[in-house]
């Protein structure tokens, strides 16, 4: 059977979202930005925060609080770890700072790194279950 299942790519809402009223107010095109709903605001939020946007720039553009966007990026799962917590020893990503700050490595860290260099090896992927 044909025609059973569709895609419309001319499509301008996708759910409740107006795509077409987010992307002016994402890419910040001139004239009288349209007033997003609340799902939409979301969604044109985590956008920006995709693209690198920072939470000020983020809240003005969707009109939005910077409270209310840094909680919709969390809950995208686009913060991987808070501002001023740096990964912790025993961890690849500490290893690789130890290295940036010119700083020897220390055991935990060694261990952590060569573990991954092993997933590596072993997978194509230096990432375990969670993140490395
Ligand atoms: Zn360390």
């Amino acid at each position: 059977m044909t025609g059973r299942y569709r895609v419309d790519t001319t499509d301008t809402t996708l759910g409740d979202i107006d795509v077409i009223a987010v992307e002016r107010v994402v890419n910040g095109d001139n004239g009288p930005h349209p007033t997003l709903t609340d799902a939409e605001q979301q969604f044109a939020a985590v956008a920006m925060f995709r693209r690198g946007a920072g939470p000020r720039t983020v809240a003005e553009a969707v009109g939005a609080t910077e409270r209310v966007v840094q909680r919709w990026r969390r809950e995208a799962g686009l913060v991987p770890q808070a501002r001023g917590e740096p990964p912790p020893c025993g961890t690849r990503s500490a290893y690789q700072r130890h290295l940036r700050r010119g700083e020897t490595p220390d055991h935990a860290c060694r261990e952590a790194n060569n573990a991954a260099h092993r997933r590596l090896l072993a997978t194509g992927s230096t990432l375990a279950g969670g993140r490395a």
